[in-house]
């Protein structure tokens, strides 16, 4: 929920390194949690992922993930659950922003979650072997843009 619209997850992905910076510095990984609401609105949910202990979770998709580009796997068997991938404490910094995949459109609601999680430098590594390349867009400048950190509350969020 965002400011009492229903937003539906719609499709994650994962980026190397990651998208936003905090302080110029860069984590190794990001994930992107893809949400629209009833009038196609869209809300990215952006996670950092460090470089630390072993992700049971992260370790289903990279196994089952397509060992080329442009293939894809139907697979039924393996279910993740994506509340499984967010970290403890629900915090997040919130701007207006674009999507950063051409054609970039612009709308779109990015709450970046304070918390990183944490995946092993070797999932990092078959990651980055799968994909083959980096596939960031460089950091836009802020320009005139808000940048809203807030708290969460149980059931809900609040901006500060
Ligand atoms: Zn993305």
């Amino acid at each position: 929920m965002f400011d009492g619209d229903l937003y539906l997850l719609e499709q994650f992905h994962f980026h190397t390194p990651s998208e936003h910076t905090v302080d110029q510095r860069h984590y190794p990984m990001e994930l992107h949690l893809v949400h629209h609401n009833e009038r196609h609105e869209a809300a990215v949910v952006a996670v950092f992922m460090e470089e630390g202990k072993h992700n049971p979770f992260f370790e289903t998709f990279l196994e089952h993930a397509p060992g080329k580009v442009g293939e894809v796997i139907d697979d039924h068997e393996h279910t993740v659950n994506p509340m499984d991938l967010l970290p403890k404490r629900r915090s997040y910094y919130r701007y207006f922003g674009s999507y950063t995949t051409p054609p970039c459109h612009e709308g779109v609601i990015w709450a970046v979650m304070h918390d990183p999680i944490e995946v092993s430098a070797e999932q990092i590594k078959k990651f980055r072997s799968l994909l083959g390349h980096d596939n960031v867009r460089p950091t836009q400048p802020l320009h005139k843009r808000f940048v809203l950190e807030s708290q969460f509350v149980a059931g809900s969020a609040q901006t500060k």
